[in-house]
């Protein structure tokens, strides 16, 4: 008798893991009392449950947009974003094997992320200048200690494309200007040999202050720094981000998302809900003098085409 109340709680116990794991939002404890209300050593199905579970809501994540336009002919490489979609818990025709309860479930362990970043109060007459100037005093995370001039974005406040890397280099950090290094000045022949012309962009970076030695940004220090991106955007009020780099990417675009090696080219709701291109880091492309159909100049070549498309589209 007492081995199989210790079943029973077992199972219970079982039961209310998996509908923890599986529950919407919203209906957390929904379900504990029903199974507390089960006659006494009635056998838990968690199959059953799990397939009489209700609809999930639809799974909160960034996706490659539906939008995406065509791709230049000649773009053959690109890799399609894997499908991000969960797991359908509400479809009563689901298969009950175990082995598709371990695919529920390892769907369901995923963990979740915001997709939007949280709204700024409002600031009674912001502009891009207001914000260069707190730039230059801030003092919010140790970057401060270390930098020479704060780089906080160049490009006019009707800019429809906003262009935006990880942080400041050598050359940047003396200049006070974004991208005019090597890797700036590169990116500046890709742009102008796709038809845009820098003055008409704003070009800026998460962060603001240059790391010491060129290392990545700590995600610490673009959470402190986001907030003037943020203002930026709400000023310029652009209808298209291009993201460049992985550090970038994985920031605007969400932790998980696969490698820019994979998603270059691919358009994404970002942080900012803003349509935004993944595009290689031009310091990525001086690494590899190529320019052969395949290799990363090429690619760029391809991408950045495609985001002239999209641009000129706005315009007409
Ligand atoms: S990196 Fe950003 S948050 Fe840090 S000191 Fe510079 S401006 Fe302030």
């Amino acid at each position: 008798m007492a081995a199989k109340r210790k079943k029973n709680d077992d199972a219970t116990i079982d039961a209310i893991d998996l509908i923890t794991l599986l529950t919407p939002p919203g209906a957390a404890g929904c379900y504990e009392c029903e199974i507390s209300r089960a006659a006494p050593g009635e056998e838990f199905d968690l199959i059953k449950i799990a397939a009489e579970l209700p609809d999930i809501p639809e799974p909160i994540q960034r996706k490659p947009e539906t939008i995406r336009p065509k791709e230049p002919s000649g773009a053959g490489n690109r890799q399609s974003l894997p499908s991000q979609s969960q797991p359908d818990l509400g479809n009563k025709n689901i298969q009950k094997s175990d082995k598709d309860l371990e695919s529920l479930l390892s769907g369901m362990r995923k963990p979740s992320r915001p997709n939007r970043i949280e709204p700024l109060p409002d600031i009674a007459e912001d502009s891009l200048e207001r914000i260069a100037s707190e730039i230059a005093q801030c003092q919010k995370c140790a970057l401060h200690k270390t930098r020479n001039k704060t780089v906080p974005g160049a490009g006019p406040q009707n800019s429809r494309l906003v262009f935006i890397g990880e942080a400041p280099g050598a050359d940047e950090d003396a200049s006070g200007i974004p991208f005019v290094g090597r890797a700036g000045q590169h990116l500046d022949k890709i742009i102008t040999a796709a038809g845009f012309k820098r003055e008409e962009l704003f070009i800026c970076n998460i962060l603001k202050c240059r790391p010491p030695e060129n290392r990545d940004p700590a995600l610490s220090e673009m959470i402190c720094c986001t907030p003037y991106l943020q203002r930026q955007l709400r000023l310029l009020k652009p209808s298209l981000i291009a993201c460049l780099g992985n550090v970038a990417v994985k920031f605007v675009i969400g932790p998980d998302t696969p490698g820019i090696t994979r998603i270059h080219g691919e358009w994404f709701n970002s942080i900012f809900e803003i349509p935004t291109m993944a595009m290689y880091h031009p310091s990525f492309l001086l690494r590899d003098a190529k320019r052969d159909k395949g290799s990363p100049n090429w690619q760029m070549w391809q991408d950045i085409q495609t985001l002239k498309k999209r641009y000129d589209a706005l315009l007409q």
